[in-house]
């Protein structure tokens, strides 16, 4: 089909909740996307932060496709190899101590949700269900996670929400002392804010939040969906904030771009979710575990090293184009944040530079890119190139 005959099919038969660019997409290769015409594109977004392997991994397409032969799905009435294997990876390069795995990110902070009040609940009764969520969060569209979300922007249209949330100012422990009382049971938060538009959370404040946490028993609960798996150089971005959460979700790319999500907690909290209290039909999947576990191998502490190296010389390159339209960059790793000058539009800035054949995304008011993280020097400098044109 061509570029015109998809789009107006999509159109047509699919709802029409995104916001698309105009662009069509039929393969890859590394860090670089083809439409059907044979258009070019440098991809900065892997699919919003799904992609770490890039496109056409011969290794993970292999593994995908040897699993699907074996066995493509079977339920949690029964065991398998994949993501018990998956599942020990990442407690021990971690130091978490279980999984319960899921398929998308809202649905993996959700878990995390029901665990905290659980806990909650069987150590103190009814009563002490409040999570406390930072203000300027993303924690996903279901409605307990739309709740969580301290973005006004998202909620219009959805009432009633779920109950139990309150919000406290980021980077700020009195702001958190004082929303808390007798009812909390837990505090989340994603270590660099993704859709408020990459921002780092400050590490003594993170520390000081985990210390408050074991004092009153509150459950500290990390959302990694965009953070983990490697994303910011490290494989689950609160390694690099010396803490250990009691609990944390990922998802994006855990299995290199199949639909996979998990949450894992820590010793204390390993045993709250027990038979019948939390399941999903798809999780588990051994076609997504057996990506997973190519996924793993890829991200060995030397690549992860290279994911922030790659991470600096990206923005130490945006930074000294000096074009106009951007400020300051922020982030962690290949977790890219542009500040917008002013007077500059971000989404206007975005449609130039895809346009241009150079893929980016917006967060808050500023850019985002989340390049493929096997991306190469090349291929950055390529992206590099297509702003300089294009903006300078
Ligand atoms: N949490 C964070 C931090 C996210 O960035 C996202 C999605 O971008 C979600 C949760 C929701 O994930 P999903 O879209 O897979 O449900």
């Amino acid at each position: 089909m061509t570029s015109q005959e998809i789009k107006s099919l999509t159109n047509q038969y699919v709802m029409n909740t995104y916001g698309r660019f105009d662009v069509v997409i039929d393969h890859g290769k590394g860090a670089k996307l083809y439409s059907p015409e044979g258009k070019e594109y440098i991809d900065f977004t892997s699919g919003i932060g799904v992609c770490d392997l890039g496109y056409g991994d011969e290794t993970w397409a292999q593994a995908v496709f040897a699993q699907a032969k074996q066995v493509g799905h079977t339920s949690n009435l029964f065991y398998t190899e994949p993501c018990a294997r998956l599942a020990e990876k990442l407690c021990k390069r971690t130091g978490m101590s279980n999984v319960f795995f899921a398929n998308g990110g809202g649905e993996a902070n959700e878990g995390m949700i029901k665990l905290a009040r659980k806990y909650s609940f069987d150590k103190y009764g009814k009563g002490r269900a409040t999570i406390i969520p930072l203000k300027n969060s993303f924690h996903g569209r279901t409605m307990a996670t739309l709740t969580a979300t301290g973005q006004d922007q998202f909620h219009n249209y959805f009432f009633p929400f779920v109950e139990g949330f309150k919000f406290a100012e980021a980077n700020s422990l009195d702001s958190l002392k004082a929303v808390a009382g007798d009812d909390t049971c837990a505090v989340m938060m994603e270590l660099v804010q993704g859709e408020g538009g990459v921002l780092p959370l400050d590490k003594e404040y993170v520390q000081a939040v985990a210390k408050l946490c074991a004092e009153k028993d509150w459950l500290l609960l990390v959302d990694e969906v965009q953070t983990g798996v490697g994303r910011t150089g490290s494989l689950l971005a609160f390694q690099q904030y010396g803490i250990l959460p009691d609990v944390c979700s990922f998802a994006k790319g855990i299995a290199g771009g199949l639909p996979m999500s998990g949450i894992m907690a820590n010793e204390k909290c390993k045993g709250v979710l027990t038979p019948g209290t939390h399941a999903t039909t798809f999780g588990a999947n051994p076609v997504c575990g057996a990506a997973g576990l190519v996924v793993q191998d890829v991200l060995s502490d030397e690549f992860l090293a290279q994911v922030r190296e790659k991470g600096e010389y990206l923005r130490a390159q945006i930074e000294a184009l000096c074009l106009p339209c951007f400020g300051k960059t922020r982030g962690l790793g290949l977790m890219i944040g542009i500040e917008m000058a002013e007077g500059y539009k971000n989404g206007e800035i975005a449609n130039k530079l895809v346009e241009a054949g150079l893929l980016v995304l917006t967060a808050g008011p500023g850019m985002r890119l989340l390049p493929p993280l096997v991306i190469t020097k090349e291929e950055m400098d390529a992206g590099i190139a297509i702003m300089k044109k294009t903006l300078g």
